[in-house]
């Protein structure tokens, strides 16, 4: 088998959607290759890297590995440091390089929906909230994290330069929000759980959900309701997957192959 080689690290890996995408946009581009699905216990871990180093261009990490890859790679970038995460990793001639896609990655999802407020309340305090936060924060924007462990959402937001939102003004915080993203994983696979209680919506601003099974959570769907602009989480996926493949290829990703390929599952 010739042509590029790429690959996703994770465990487990069996429903990840970036095969698809990333193939999608190699077709499009004409260019030969595979992307494959590397499932990786954490024992097999640094074995998987070095297979990787011999035999691959790029490959992207996933769930649970993002943290762990980083003392293993040559370098990781100062942004992918900032949030102790990789999910990008680029061989360059055996030279393990790490990134993080999943920040800006967002960005370019705000951008593309227009929703650039300078102003959000980020919900969650897992990996994916310090992605974002990170990202907005680094922008100058004014970032509240909100998180049902209160505890969590005070120590990313004094490391990353937000504030945390105290569990009594959640709700008047929602409501005067111009920007509301869900970054936890409430609505992960259950269409009829979400972050908040009934009816806690932004009282006149738009909001995100990074959740993409399914992809009109109950959040969203309540949103749209109430008559507030939303996007779900496929732009984050899609500008994830377009910044990485951009990383490997040395030149611009195929937009929309990779965001049909998306919407097709
Ligand atoms: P994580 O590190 O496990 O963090 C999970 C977060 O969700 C924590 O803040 C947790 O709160 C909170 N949470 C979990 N269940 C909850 C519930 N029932 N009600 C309220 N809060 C709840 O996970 P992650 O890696 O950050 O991922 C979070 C979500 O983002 C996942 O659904 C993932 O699929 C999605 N994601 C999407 C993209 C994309 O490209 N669209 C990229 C990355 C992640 P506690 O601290 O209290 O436990």
């Amino acid at each position: 088998m010739g042509g590029v080689r790429l690959g996703i690290i994770g465990d487990p890996v069996a429903h990840s959607l970036s095969p698809k995408m990333h193939q999608a946009a190699m077709r499009q581009l004409g260019i030969s290759g595979e992307y494959l699905l590397l499932p990786t216990p954490a024992t097999e871990l640094a074995r998987r890297l070095e297979e990787v180093r011999a035999g691959f261009n790029g490959v992207n990490v996933t769930v649970p590995h993002k943290r762990a890859v980083m003392p293993l790679l040559d370098e990781v970038e100062d942004r992918a440091r900032a949030i102790g995460a990789v999910n990008t990793i680029v061989n360059r001639g055996g030279v393990l390089l790490g990134y993080n896609t999943d920040a800006p990655g967002f960005y370019r999802a705000l951008e593309s929906a227009g929703f650039l407020t300078g102003e959000a309340l980020v919900l969650g305090a897992g990996g994916a909230a310090r992605a974002i936060v990170y990202e907005l924060v680094s922008r100058g924007w004014l970032v509240g994290v909100a998180n049902r462990t209160f505890a969590r959402a005070e120590q990313l937001a004094a490391e990353l330069g937000a504030w945390a939102v105290a569990p009594d003004k959640i709700s008047k915080a929602v409501s005067k929000t111009p920007l509301l993203i869900n970054a936890t994983s409430a609505g992960l696979g259950d269409p009829d759980q979400a972050p908040l209680p009934e009816g806690a919506l932004p009282a006149d601003g738009a909001v995100v959900d990074i959740v993409y099974g399914p992809r009109r959570t109950k959040l969203l769907r309540q949103a749209a309701a109430a008559g507030l602009a939303t996007m779900d989480g496929l732009e984050m996926l899609l500008q994830q997957g377009a910044l990485a493949f951009e990383l490997w290829s040395g030149g611009p990703a195929p937009l929309a192959a990779m965001r049909r390929a998306l919407e097709e599952g």
